[in-house]
């Protein structure tokens, strides 16, 4: 499996001027595609990859936020060719079809919508994965872990404060990526900083942690220089995302 960056920004700010690309996750199991929390710009990095567009047999949403699903509509209407070709099956949390995401005259375009619940696993088109507990966002929100060719697996810490138990959730993963919005902790907002990443990756301890969905704040501190001191202080393997970035899952050295 191969994992694609389609952007690595989040929060308001880094969206709004696109200091980094809020195009979401793509996941590529030989020909097939499965896209994750498609925000704004996300058809642009599509097209910017020259991705197949009916390749992408599947699209999961973590939670409502825009800056995890702008493009959803526009990524609907473009994979079924304007709801010609019945294509792709929607995983999204109930909170999305309450919020008209997508718009309901596109729903019908798509072979199959899914509600996505807790603790629940899901297989479509040769991907496989598994919902964590909801998160503590504010909105209904998952966590994912996938499963790998390789029997290996890769866990997408979505937005989320952090909270007692969150490790576990996780606690199996060989690969772990996480939201990290923030450099440092501010209660109210609900998203993971680098002290709690330090804290989760002391526990979980995967061979490879990648940070990504960067804020101002993470920005200013250099993502790049952040995963490498922290790489040094626990011994463990971190990157730091950029947008574009492309990872063999299967082939990690
Ligand atoms: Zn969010």
């Amino acid at each position: 499996m191969e994992l694609i960056f389609l952007g690595t920004g989040g929060g308001r700010f880094v969206v709004a001027k696109q200091f980094r690309a809020s195009g979401g996750l793509l996941l590529r199991k030989d020909k097939s595609y499965l896209l994750m929390d498609p925000g704004p710009g996300c058809l642009i990095q599509l097209a910017r990859l020259k991705i197949p567009l009916n390749r992408i047999k599947a699209v999961v949403l973590s939670h409502i936020h825009l800056d995890h699903s702008a493009d959803l509509n526009v990524v609907v209407d473009a994979i079924t060719e304007g709801g010609l070709k019945k294509r792709g099956y929607l995983f999204l949390p109930q909170t999305a079809l309450e919020e008209c995401i997508p718009l309901p005259y596109l729903r019908k375009y798509v072979k199959e919508i899914k509600i996505l619940k807790e603790h629940t696993t899901y297989s479509v088109e040769g991907f496989t994965f598994k919902t964590s507990c909801k998160l503590l966002h504010g909105v209904e929100n998952y966590g994912f872990i996938f499963y790998l060719e390789s029997k290996k697996t890769l866990g997408i810490l979505s937005d989320t404060a952090y909270f007692e138990g969150l490790e576990q959730e996780f606690k199996e993963v060989n690969y772990l990526i996480l939201n990290t919005l923030r450099f440092s902790p501010k209660k109210e907002l609900l998203h993971l900083s680098i002290e709690d990443a330090r804290k989760i990756l002391k526990v979980v301890k995967p061979e490879l942690a990648i940070l990504t969905h960067f804020g101002m704040t993470m920005l200013r501190a250099n993502p790049f220089k952040i995963a490498q001191e922290l790489s040094k202080e626990l011994g463990i393997k971190i990157l730091a995302a950029y947008d574009r970035m492309k990872l063999d899952l299967e082939n990690l050295k």
